[in-house]
């Protein structure tokens, strides 16, 4: 069976299991070929349900938890995203297909900042999203994402996909008005997914949503480099 077919057939089930709930999460699941996102010793399980090693103890997410946090970030054209924790590059293209589909003038387009602490990660997606045509809008940032990324704060949308000890401060002053955030909390063995939103007052409202489990988000405002 062809990696197409095999990738129509999971987001099928991911729609039946309800983690694909609209048009624009189903159309960007169907144009990112998880496959090349992947280790090619994997290649073939890429259209499992579940995360992968992509090396430095470190894993792509499963894509159903992909497809969730992508419909709760509520993400649309025109946004400037960031993301913490890049890891294959495979959940920034998700969201560049998002913000900033092909067939929108670049006028419109929105953009996908993604920042990764370890270098050789940050050049694996950067490779991976190099030859499945997502540079132009996605831009890399090696350093401790848990500090956010300044330069070019704040933010409609962002998205960890670390698991955090608590809420990083810095990332909740970079949110917009308006901003959602999502984000892993909880202990290095449980955690659950935390929906961050910000009014147009600036109040924010933190929401527990499901159970997940994550790798550590390591860094100043998150667990210790070793604990
Ligand atoms: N979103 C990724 C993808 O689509 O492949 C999967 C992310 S993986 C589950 C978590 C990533 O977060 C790892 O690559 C890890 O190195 C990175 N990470 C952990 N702490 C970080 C930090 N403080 N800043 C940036 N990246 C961090």
């Amino acid at each position: 069976m062809s990696f197409e077919e095999k990738r129509r057939r999971l987001i099928l089930s991911l729609k039946e299991e309800g983690y694909i709930l609209s048009e624009k999460v189903e159309k960007a699941m169907l144009s990112v070929p998880r496959e090349l996102f992947v280790p090619k010793e994997y290649r073939d399980l890429a259209y499992t349900d579940r995360p992968l090693p992509i090396g430095h103890g470190q894993t792509i997410s499963a894509p159903s938890i992909v497809a969730y946090m992508t419909e709760l970030l509520k993400v649309d054209i025109g946004h400037k995203v960031l993301e913490v924790g890049t890891g294959s590059g495979y959940q920034a293209a998700i969201l560049a297909e998002i913000v900033a589909p092909k067939d929108v003038p670049k006028e419109k387009w929105g953009h996908v900042y993604t920042v990764e602490r370890i270098p050789q990660l940050a050049e694996y997606a950067k490779e991976n999203l190099r030859k499945t045509g997502y540079l132009d809008r996605v831009t890399i940032i090696i350093g401790d994402g848990t500090e956010g990324f300044k330069d070019e704060a704040p933010y409609d949308r962002i998205i960890v996909t670390a698991a955090a000890p608590k809420v990083p401060e810095p990332l909740i002053r970079q949110l917009k008005p308006g901003g959602i955030m999502i984000i892993p909390v909880g202990s290095m063995w449980e955690q659950s997914l935390i929906i961050v939103e910000k009014s147009s007052d600036g109040k924010v409202t933190i929401k527990k949503d499901i159970e997940v489990l994550f790798v550590p988000l390591v860094g100043k405002y998150g667990w210790k480099e070793g604990s």
